[in-house]
């Protein structure tokens, strides 16, 4: 046995670098949230080698005094909380932490200058020992050198990845203190090249912010996003939403910070998940970088070792705001899909494109589209409302060829033709649309559902001749079962006898529709769910299955008017842009763009 013993400081402060600078990523974010504490308007940091060689930070903040240097490398000294508060943290340190420990793994050299400070000072620390303070030629500011990283802790160097992987997640974590700070100016380079150079920019906040997360993120990224500005208490989300129909296969273009941190919360996750639920598939997820601002006494930052986490004291208040602001911009967006989709046809058809695509270039002669000469064939679904919707035979379209450029100023443009029974193709002012028109008529579908469930209930309407449907009797008792739930959704549905059901009504809105298919394709549906879910919650999945089935997915031919209607119909409503999946309903092709291909611009 041996007696319990204090562990030396340097043994401390070995432990302590464990947790806080795991990887050299986590050194180079404590050097920086110390330049950006400092009031720097400058931070550039060199990286050699992954940051095994060597990691720089240098700032123009306000820097250290000959005095404060040997207390910066001291276990637990800080400048940062002067009244011993943990719950008022207003800077992005507070444990005094990081320098010690650094100083405890590698060879650190801190060169610092006050701003009226006559000369600089620097001070160096080798696996734990301090050297004495010396004078040292420096502009005001500070200058971090961190050399041969974990070199006094051979385990932890064995951990480290390639420099290529290192340097990924160094720049990863530059660029999330970047987003957060666009008024300060920011570089990365590994000694030879610039990785990473973010000038700074002035002006109003969210111009700079939206500034710097397009040189980050992308320009299809602030091309494609939605404001979010939302309130509730004292509680501010700001930020950017990006569309639907701009997705990935990972949340790593989802960033979130809280009091100007960023931070990788699960329930931010959640609460952006729960968002764009109804519009994406699963698995593909949006962009988005959203600013929580809140009194700092309502969120607790001292719950990680490097603080990506925090704990809230309302987290339910918290996701409710940020889902309650997502879905308000994305309804906003109206019928907005994402500019990308048009780039992506075009980038296909260029030339140069995967082979595997069909450009389409050839030069068969084509014959136009039958049926638009025709009658209107009777025709009910996509053009009543919710609210007037009733089993009558719909009257006649308003006739739009006497002047078929009546509706070429809509954002959607004028109807020209239908393709394979499922593309409409329409002319804008500057450019043609081209319309999934089943797509896009599921997605009105699933709209109008939402609407009137949350108004007075889906209208219904009678079968001339209630259908009988016969199916096994487990599906049957099923279906049954939800007969309730599935009257609400405008279906009504009740048992006929064992293995069959009878069909009596349903929703006005679906028009002419094949109500076995529908029947079976719920009855599975429903079994997929289990007794816990609501058809409620899975309705954009409900309302697939019925637009499915109703008399626009049959391929029938479309009227121009008919088409028109739905053109206007999808401009009036919310998330028409893009299905339930994340896919867009339709692509606009721009004159200038269609141009370029053809190698007349
Ligand atoms: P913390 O940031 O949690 O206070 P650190 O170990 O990162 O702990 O830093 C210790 C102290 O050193 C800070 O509180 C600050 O006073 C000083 N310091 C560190 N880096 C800088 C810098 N770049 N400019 C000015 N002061 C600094
Ligand atoms: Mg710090």
């Amino acid at each position: 046995m041996t007696a319990i013993r204090r562990l030396p400081e340097t043994i401390v402060n070995r432990i302590a670098a464990g947790e806080v600078v795991e990887r050299p990523a986590a050194a180079v974010k404590e050097l920086v949230e110390n330049s950006i504490d400092a009031g720097a308007s400058r931070i550039d940091v060199v990286v050699r080698e992954g940051g095994r060689a060597l990691i720089s930070a240098t700032d123009d903040g306000f820097g250290m005094t000959r005095d404060e240097l040997p207390l910066s490398v001291e276990r637990h000294a800080t400048s940062k909380l002067p009244d011993d508060d943990l719950w008022h943290i207003a800077s992005l340190g507070f444990r005094g932490e990081a320098l010690p420990s650094i100083g405890a793994v590698a060879r650190l050299a801190i060169t610092s200058r006050t701003r009226n400070g006559d000369n600089a000072w620097s001070l160096t620390v080798d696996a734990g020992r301090v050297g004495r303070v010396e004078p040292a030629a420096h502009p005001p500011g500070t200058r971090v050198e961190i050399r041969d990283l974990f070199y006094a802790t051979p385990a932890r160097l064995k951990f480290l990845k390639s420099t290529t992987t290192e340097m990924g997640h160094i720049n990863d974590a530059v660029q999330r203190l970047a987003m957060a700070h666009p008024e300060i100016a920011f570089s990365v380079s590994d000694g030879a090249r610039t990785l990473v150079k973010l000038p700074a920019t002035n002006g109003d906040l969210f111009d700079i912010r939206l500034e710097r997360l397009g040189s980050i993120m992308g320009r299809d990224f602030t091309d494609n996003a939605i404001l979010i500005d939302a309130r509730r208490d004292d509680l501010r989300l700001t930020g950017y939403a990006g569309l639907p129909t701009l997705n990935r296969s990972t949340t790593g273009m989802q960033f979130l910070f809280v009091n100007g941190r960023s931070v990788r919360d699960r329930l931010l996750y959640g609460a952006v998940r729960a968002a764009y639920q109804e519009f994406l598939a699963s698995g593909r997820h949006p962009l988005v970088a959203l600013y929580l601002e809140m009194d700092p006494a309502l969120v607790d930052v001292n719950v990680h070792p490097t603080k990506a986490e925090v704990r809230f004291r309302d987290p339910g208040l918290i996701r409710a705001l940020i889902v309650g602001a997502l879905r308000h911009a994305l309804t906003g967006a109206g019928h907005r899909a994402s500019t990308t989709v048009a780039e992506t046809a075009l980038g296909m058809a260029r030339p140069g494109a995967p082979p595997s695509v069909n450009t389409g270039y050839r030069h068969s002669p084509v014959s136009p589209p039958r049926g638009l000469s025709e009658a209107a064939v009777p025709f009910h679904a996509p053009l009543l409302s919710a609210e007037n919707a009733a089993p009558s035979t719909p009257e006649a379209p308003p006739d739009t060829a006497a002047n078929p450029d009546a509706e070429l100023g809509f954002p959607l443009g004028a109807a020209r033709a239908q393709v394979h029974e499922t593309y409409i193709v329409a002319q804008t002012t500057d450019g043609i649309v081209v319309v999934d028109q089943h797509a896009a008529h599921e997605r009105l579908v699933h709209e109008r559902i939402k609407t009137a469930l949350a108004k007075n209930g889906v209208a219904r309407q009678g079968l001339l001749i209630p259908e009988i449907v016969e199916l096994d009797d487990a599906a049957a008792g099923r279906l049954a079962a939800r007969g309730e739930e599935l009257a609400e959704l405008g279906l009504l549905v009740e048992r006929f006898g064992p293995g069959a059901v009878v069909v009596r009504e349903i929703p006005a809105l679906l028009g002419t529709t094949d109500v076995k298919g529908l029947v079976l394709d719920l009855a599975d549906e429903v079994a997929e769910y289990g007794e816990a879910l609501s058809l409620k919650d899975r309705l954009s999945d409900v309302c697939a299955r019925m637009a499915c089935h109703s008399s626009v997915r049959a391929g029938r031919r479309l009227t121009v008017a008919e088409m028109n209607a739905l053109l206007r119909e999808m401009e009036k409503t919310p998330h028409s842009g893009q299905c339930s999946h994340g896919r867009p309903t339709y692509v606009e092709l721009k004159l200038a763009d269609i141009e370029r291909l053809f190698g007349r611009r």
